[in-house]
C-alpha cells in the first residue's frame, strides 16, 4: 500500500502511541488520526476506526524504551561511566535513574537524543516494512550503495580473519569455494534497508544468498559459490 503521509508524522505517532493516546492511519484520507482517552467521546471515536480503512499503531511498550536505553549504554566509550549506567538500569526505577545520570553528564545529553532518534527511525522503518507500506516521499531512506571489492580491497575485522566458506549445503563439498565480497555504505540496521539491500544484490549481482560481516569500518556482504554444483547456499564459519 502506498501512502502520502510524511515519514516523520508516522515516526512521531509510533513514539507517542500508548494506552491513553491512540493513533491510527486513515488509509482513505491519507492522514493520521489521534484519539485521546481524555476526550469524552473517545469510545465512540474508537468504534469508528474499527474497520479495514484504518491501521492501528500499537501502543509503545516500556520494554521498548528500556532496550533503547540499554543499547545506548553499549555505545558509551568511558568504561566507568558505562558501568554506572548499566547499574542504574539494573536497579529499581531504571527510567528515573537513567534520566538522572544523563542530567549529571551533560556531554552525553546530545548523544542520547541522537541515539534515541536513530532507534525510533529504525522502529518506524521496521513498522513500515512489517505493514507493507510504501511512502510516496522516500527522502527518509538513506541511499544504499553496494560495491564489489577486489581481492586486495577486502579488509575484514580482526575477529573475522578466519571466517569463510566451510561446506556446500547442497552437495556437501568442502573445498575450492570462490568467495565474493561486497561493501555496503550504510549499516543494515532496519528491515527496509535489509529489503533494499536484498533487491540490489539480486538485481545487480544475481545473488540471493549472502552473509554479513559487521564490526569493521563498513559492513561487508559475502557470497560463496560451490565449484562442483554451483550452489550459493554455502555454510560459512570460523
Ligand atoms: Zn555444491
Amino acid at each position: 500500500m502506498k501512502l502520502k503521509i510524511p515519514f516523520d508524522e508516522i515516526k512521531d505517532a509510533i513514539e507517542q502511541a500508548s494506552y491513553e493516546h491512540h493513533y491510527f492511519i486513515d488509509k482513505k484520507n491519507q492522514k493520521i488520526v489521534f484519539i485521546s482517552e481524555v476526550e469524552d467521546v473517545h469510545e465512540k471515536k474508537l468504534e469508528e476506526v474499527e474497520n479495514d480503512d484504518f491501521i492501528c499503531i500499537e501502543p509503545r511498550m516500556p520494554n521498548e524504551d528500556f532496550s533503547v536505553m540499554q543499547s545506548f549504554v553499549y555505545e558509551i566509550r568511558d568504561f566507568n561511566l558505562a558501568r554506572k549506567f548499566h547499574e542504574a538500569l539494573e536497579k529499581r526505577k531504571p527510567f528515573r535513574n537513567f534520566k538522572e545520570l544523563i542530567n549529571q553528564n551533560p556531554d552525553l545529553t546530545e548523544k542520547w537524543f541522537k541515539h534515541r532518534d536513530k532507534e525510533l527511525t529504525n522502529e518506524a522503518m521496521n513498522w513500515l516494512c512489517i505493514n507493507d507500506i510504501e511512502l510516496e516521499d522516500k527522502s527518509f531512506m538513506p541511499k544504499i550503495e553496494i560495491k564489489e571489492l577486489k581481492p586486495g580491497e577486502v579488509k575484514l575485522p580482526e575477529e573475522f580473519k578466519d571466517f569463510g566458506p566451510v561446506a556446500c549445503m547442497k552437495c556437501n563439498n568442502k573445498e575450492g569455494f570462490k568467495t565474493r565480497y561486497f561493501e555496503l555504505n550504510v549499516p543494515s540496521e532496519n528491515m527496509l534497508i535489509e529489503k533494499e539491500t536484498e533487491r540490489i544484490m539480486k538485481e545487480k549481482y544475481g545473488i540471493q544468498d549472502y552473509g554479513h560481516i559487521c564490526g569493521g569500518e563498513k559492513e561487508i556482504l559475502t557470497s560463496s559459490e560451490c565449484p562442483k554444483c554451483k550452489s550459493k547456499e554455502i555454510f560459512e564459519d570460523f
